[in-house]
């Protein structure tokens, strides 16, 4: 099925085009310039930057696929979760267009559709045919840090476990400000940290206490869940006590702590959740995907295990509309049928809803 997909949960405006798994067209615009200044993303000016693109970034999509509007099988937008005002455009746009169009319309997953890039063809790894039936996600971004197990991907994804106050990306973004490093913070910390020593401090790995973890066979309350804000906060307190003995702050020192901590806690705990659920293939996603310690780490420590690692590109990693549409496609395949007009944007879709009803 040739499928439309559009993606406005954050500060991307994606528009993919698939058919079936075939990628012809991937559009993003992004507003992350706007929100420099302010250190983090604005959810009004977000909302406000997709208004202006939707439009535009469909175009573009169609355009570079050498398909209208009226070719179309099905289109897919981000129904949640993300930020109700951002995902309130996409959702409105798409719902506009399968009105106009009569083209059946699916209200899906962000966190699912992560997953659904793998099976785009180059992404998807060539000894594959499909998804495997034992498939753990990893996604690490500015708004989610999640891992996941799964099944089917149109009908049985479980959530494994979740940070419980801030996602990695965010702690990247807090850690980079409080070292003056400037929004993103992500890629100016990767960049630091390369000319940092990362064992210069040793900063806390939340929840991974007995207490928290427990065992195999008596799992404690937050096993695989992740916790950053006690490291954001000893981050802080080293910054601090520099600053107060008139010392120069060793920034790429700091940098490379925090990042070997953060690397360190989000690749154990996911390999350990692989582990105790029987899954040997692993698919990561999001943008804190473009971390070069957490892609090593995770690289060698999946090698270890014997888990199959795929990371798919960098610009599929982000959020991006391709995804949107692999899913939507795959949705197509299976059967599932089209969400009803009326749904609307769900900033808290839980991922066992992959597309709505
Ligand atoms: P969502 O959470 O809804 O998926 P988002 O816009 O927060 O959306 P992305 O656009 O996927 O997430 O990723 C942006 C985040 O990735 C930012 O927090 C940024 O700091 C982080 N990031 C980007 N590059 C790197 C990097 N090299 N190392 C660590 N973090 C990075
Ligand atoms: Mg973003
Ligand atoms: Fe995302």
């Amino acid at each position: 099925p040739l499928v439309l997909g559009i993606e406005s949960s954050c500060d991307e405006t994606g528009v993919g085009v698939v058919r079936g798994t075939a990628l012809l067209a991937h559009e993003v615009a992004s507003s992350v310039e706007e929100h420099v200044r302010f250190g983090g993303v604005i959810p009004e000016i977000a909302a406000r930057a997709h208004l202006e693109a939707l439009v535009p970034t469909i175009r573009r999509a169609l355009d570079t696929a050498d398909v209208t509007l009226a070719d179309l099988d099905a289109i897919a937008v981000t129904s949640g979760p993300g930020l109700a005002g951002a995902l309130i455009v996409g959702v409105a746009g798409a719902k506009a267009l399968a009105t106009a169009l009569g083209t059946p319309l699916y209200g899906i997953n962000h966190l699912v559709a992560h997953v659904g890039v793998g099976m785009l063809d180059g992404v998807r790894p060539a000894q594959w045919d499909d998804l495997p039936e034992d498939l753990g996600a990893l996604l690490v971004s500015g708004g989610h840090t999640e891992i996941l197990r799964v099944g089917r991907i149109s009908s049985e994804v479980e959530l494994l476990g979740s940070t419980i106050d801030d996602a990695a990306g965010e702690a990247y973004d807090k850690v980079a400000r409080l070292i003056g490093a400037g929004y993103p913070g992500g890629p100016v910390i990767d960049r630091l940290a390369a000319q940092g020593d990362p064992t210069a401090f040793r900063f806390p790995r939340g929840l991974t206490a007995g207490k928290f973890v427990g065992s195999a066979e008596e799992p404690g309350p937050h096993r695989h869940d992740w916790s950053f804000s006690g490291l954001k906060t000893a981050v802080s307190r080293a910054v601090e006590q520099f600053e107060a003995r008139g010392l120069e702050v060793p920034r790429a020192d700091i940098a490379a702590s925090f990042q070997e901590a953060v690397a360190d806690v989000i690749t154990a705990k996911a390999v350990r959740a692989c582990r105790e659920h029987g899954l040997t293939h692993l698919m990561l996603g999001g943008g804190v995907a473009a971390n070069s310690r957490l892609r090593s780490l995770l690289a060698d420590r999946c090698r270890s295990t014997g888990i199959e690692l795929v990371v798919p590109p960098v610009g599929l990693c982000t959020d991006n509309g391709a995804m949107v549409a692999a899913l939507g496609a795959r949705l197509v395949a299976d059967g599932v049928a089209p969400s009803d007009l009326a749904f609307g944007a769900d900033p808290g879709q839980p991922v066992g809803l992959v597309s709505l009803p």
